[in-house]
């Protein structure tokens, strides 16, 4: 990889050689890929961008960590689109406003970024077999893209994981093994497991390709937007690695010229949750935190990247909101009725934060803002039902029908 120089220990700055296994550093502490920007900058430019014909997530691998002879996995991940939404832009009350829709992706969120990388560092190693744990999307978009490149996934996931979710991983044919206990226990039990069988991990935070896929939601945001950066990004925030991936997505491209500013990072998370929040505003070493939200895909107590996630919020000068459970549901009522987006409870905190800043003067009314939905609202139908409310039940009988519609004012 000529475009990689090293991954470097965010705690203790020891490099190592960038090989496909890489997992933590022997400190403990998390890896970070260091490129060389100068023979990036040879070929990622806007004139190589404007006539590539390339309509996936590889459309950048001048900035992935992968060797140029590896076979690229077959779902089509990424090219997810980016909304001008100018009604919701109002009703918040801001000059401009964009969703970028990453529940688009083949499994459904932003985490297939993560997984197809995942999936082409664990064949570039040889593996024979990937694994991870998790409570959801994770989990999902591992199974989904394994299961295309022919790989086998065993997949840990607590006991009460969602059914929606679970059926996912089912489907694309994974072992799936339902640990009695808390996250954290199916965590351990999982990495007890790769250790001993020398499975492929995808565990969020030990390996430090994920962030990498993960970045290039930014990419994408950036080329849509002419390289013309918004003034706001925002991003909903559990275990942290989503936010610290977009930040390095736009890190990169200022760093290759391609963009002349990064933007600055709204980051969201849930008012009964909020441990990465509280870190940074009490600025003192982050304290475990319950998890209570419906958002289950944020309701993350104890983060397993939080250093590189407010590292990226302070770097871009970044401002960060709580939003209740009430806020998420209305956010995703109000973005479905006014763009036809559908996004599950952690897929529009980052909208429902939008709204909360620009209520609280927190960003400014002039400000244009990229609201990033991280994940499709069908993966959990309860919620979306709860947020919009039931349908009009009667019986087949068209007078019972004309009144229903006059009474609420449809039919003129
Ligand atoms: C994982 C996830 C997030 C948060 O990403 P982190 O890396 O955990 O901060 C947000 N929304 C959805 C839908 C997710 O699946
Ligand atoms: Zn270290």
């Amino acid at each position: 990889m000529k475009n990689v120089l090293c991954a470097r220990c965010i705690r203790c700055g020891k490099t190592y050689e960038p090989t496909p296994g890489l997992t933590t550093c022997a400190c403990g502490g998390i890896l970070d890929i260091e490129y060389d920007y100068d023979f990036i900058k040879q070929s990622a430019t806007k004139a190589f961008f404007a006539s590539c014909q390339e309509r996936t997530m590889w459309r950048y691998r001048a900035f992935l960590p992968i060797e140029p002879q590896t076979p690229l996995p077959p779902l089509r991940v990424g090219a997810t689109p980016l909304y001008d939404v100018p009604r919701l832009a109002k009703a918040a009350g801001i000059a401009r406003l964009w969703l970028k829709d990453d529940g688009l992706n083949p499994t459904a969120s932003l985490k297939d970024r993560a997984s197809a990388l995942a999936v082409v560092k664990a064949r570039e190693a040889g593996a024979h077999t990937v694994a991870c744990s998790s409570t959801g999307n994770a989990a999902s978009s591992l199974a989904g893209n394994a299961a295309a490149a022919g790989l086998p996934a065993v997949i840990f996931v607590p006991s009460r994981a969602p059914q929606g979710k679970v059926a996912q991983l089912l489907i694309f044919g994974a072992t799936v093994i339902s640990v009695e206990g808390s996250y954290e226990d199916t965590f351990r039990l999982s990495a007890q497991a790769i250790e001993e069988y020398g499975w492929y991990n995808r565990n969020a935070a030990v390996n430090p390709y994920l962030m990498e896929g993960k970045k290039t939601v930014a990419f994408e945001i950036a080329e849509a937007l002419g390289w013309e950066m918004p003034d706001y990004v925002a991003v909903s925030v559990g275990d942290g690695c989503t936010i610290a991936g977009v930040y390095k997505g736009f890190y990169d491209l200022h760093a290759a010229g391609l963009i002349e500013r990064i933007p600055r990072l709204l980051s969201v998370q849930a008012a009964g949750c909020w441990p990465i929040h509280r870190a940074l505003r009490e600025n003192a070493p982050l304290r475990p935190m319950e998890e209570n939200t419906l958002a289950d895909s944020i309701a993350v107590g104890v983060p397993r990247n939080p250093d590189k996630a407010m590292n990226a919020i302070r770097a871009s000068h970044g401002v960060t909101v709580e939003v209740t459970d009430e806020e998420i549901l209305a956010a995703m009522r109000l973005m479905g009725r006014t763009c036809g987006v559908f996004g599950e409870p952690a897929g529009v905190a980052g909208t429902a934060g939008v709204l909360k800043a620009a209520a609280q003067g927190l960003i400014e009314s002039g400000a244009s803002v990229v609201s990033i939905v991280t994940g499709n609202g069908l993966k959990d139908t309860a919620n979306g039902i709860r947020a919009a409310g039931e349908p009009i039940r009667m019986p087949p009988d068209m007078r019972r029908l004309r009144q229903a519609l006059q009474e609420r004012g449809v039919a003129q």
